[in-house]
């Protein structure tokens, strides 16, 4: 243990200046930013950096300038940037624009919500008619009067090759990492936080909670009604040639039968990953998640949607699933920033199925509120909204 010089009032000795709980999407991303700015950072995992189990697993994330998402609207200007310093740091590609499609009926609600909010924002949709939506993107069968929107700042990002790339970075950048260790309590006590797990207690100036999913269970007061959300993903073996790329597939959101489904070429040969958007099933506890479980309803469902939206292109019967789970606010917003009196304890949690393209930016703001140089995160986003 040390005197640390980070925080002029800090007396006791401390293993680090800051400490982050959880390595996943928002706490690999936070280390990263704590380590290249030379704050002496430690973080702890309860799995191994990187493993299957994080609402960072499963190949790819959607990245849409918002309009659909306008929760998202402050920090997505930021987000390209910033995933492209991460990607000269670390040497790996992460973020590819590769434009994006959304699909639907005119008076579907994704297609009139979309096309209301480009408006507004000065940037009326890019319609593409059926006939140019049938030559460049021939694996959509476009149904009735359907309609495509193209959107040429969309993207995917590649999450767990993400969090890996900047935990990397952090550890080069000097973080410790302390991998299989759960965090149990953490206490602000005096001018430090103590953080604890099964077999050890560490002392930290600062604590980040970005325990995902879990995160309602280190703060079980902080949001009454929060859940976590089970979101099922699929992935398809294609038929024929095996052309779903980025150019005549790329990653798309339709609307049919008052359905969400997305998707994206695959990494895995031969393959397309076609799923629900959004959650199928509301947990109350960690305690539940099961990576495995398969309803046959579910998979009978999306199925059927494949089918009809891919015709003899896809084969309908899924290879391979899984179920990742977030945490979601009842106003699906968000929780950001300090949760104590002194400011030593911030959260960023609760990013409700939309956090992941803008990972590297709420990183960089969780250090800003840490290192005191930011007393709150945005207004919608105040951790005490809840229960004040
Ligand atoms: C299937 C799926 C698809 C999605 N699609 C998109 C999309 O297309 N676009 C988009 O922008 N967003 C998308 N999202 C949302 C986005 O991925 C999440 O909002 C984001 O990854 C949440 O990050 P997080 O850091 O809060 O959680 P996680 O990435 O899960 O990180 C939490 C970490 O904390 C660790 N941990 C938990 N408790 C403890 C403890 N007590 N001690 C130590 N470690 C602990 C966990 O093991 C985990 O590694 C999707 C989410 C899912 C699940």
């Amino acid at each position: 243990m040390h005197h640390s010089p980070y925080s002029s009032s800090c007396s006791a000795p401390t293993d680090a200046q800051v400490g982050v709980i959880g390595l996943g999407t928002m706490g690999s991303m936070a280390l990263w930013h704590l380590a290249r700015e030379g704050i002496e950072a430690i973080g702890w995992e309860q799995f191994r950096p990187g493993h299957n189990k994080g609402a960072f697993s499963g190949e790819a994330r959607q990245f849409r300038a918002t309009y659909l998402e306008p929760e998202v609207d402050p920090v997505m200007p930021h987000a390209v940037g910033a995933y492209r310093e991460l990607e000269e740091e670390s040497g790996t590609s992460l973020l590819r624009i590769t434009g994006g499609l959304t699909i639907g009926q005119p008076s579907s609600e994704t297609i009139r919500t979309l096309s209301t909010r480009m408006g507004q924002a000065g940037h009326p949709p890019r319609l593409l008619s059926s006939s140019e939506t049938a030559r460049r993107f021939p694996k959509h069968r476009l149904r009735g009067q359907e309609v495509a929107i193209w959107n040429e700042e969309a993207g995917m990002v590649r999450p767990e090759h993400a969090v890996v790339a900047a935990l990397s970075a952090a550890r080069s950048s000097g973080a410790q990492i302390v991998p299989y260790s759960a965090v149990t309590t953490v206490e602000a006590a005096g001018n430090r936080v103590a953080v604890s797990t099964a077999d050890q207690t560490w002392y930290v100036e600062k604590v980040i909670i970005t325990a995902g999913a879990w995160s309602w269970e280190l703060l079980p007061n902080l949001v009454p009604d929060s859940y976590l959300g089970r979101l099922l993903v699929t992935w398809f073996p294609v038929r024929g040639r095996a052309d779903f790329t980025e150019e005549t597939f790329p990653p798309f959101l339709r609307e049919v039968e008052g359905h969400r489904i997305y998707g994206f070429p695959s990494h895995w040969d031969g393959t397309v990953r076609i799923g629900f958007a959004g959650p199928r099933q509301r947990l109350r506890t960690p305690a539940e998640f099961d990576w495995l479980h398969e309803p046959a309803s579910e998979i009978a469902e999306i199925s059927r949607l494949v089918e009809q939206c891919f015709g003899d292109e896809v084969d309908p019967t899924p290879i391979r699933t899984s179920n990742f789970y977030d945490a979601y606010t009842p106003d699906g917003q968000p929780v950001l920033g300090p949760v104590d009196a002194q400011q030593r304890i911030i959260v960023g949690s609760g990013f409700s199925g939309r956090g992941f393209k803008m990972a590297p930016v709420i990183g960089r703001l969780l250090v800003e509120l840490a290192s005191g140089r930011r007393h709150s995160g945005h207004k919608a986003w105040d951790p005490l909204r809840f229960i004040r």
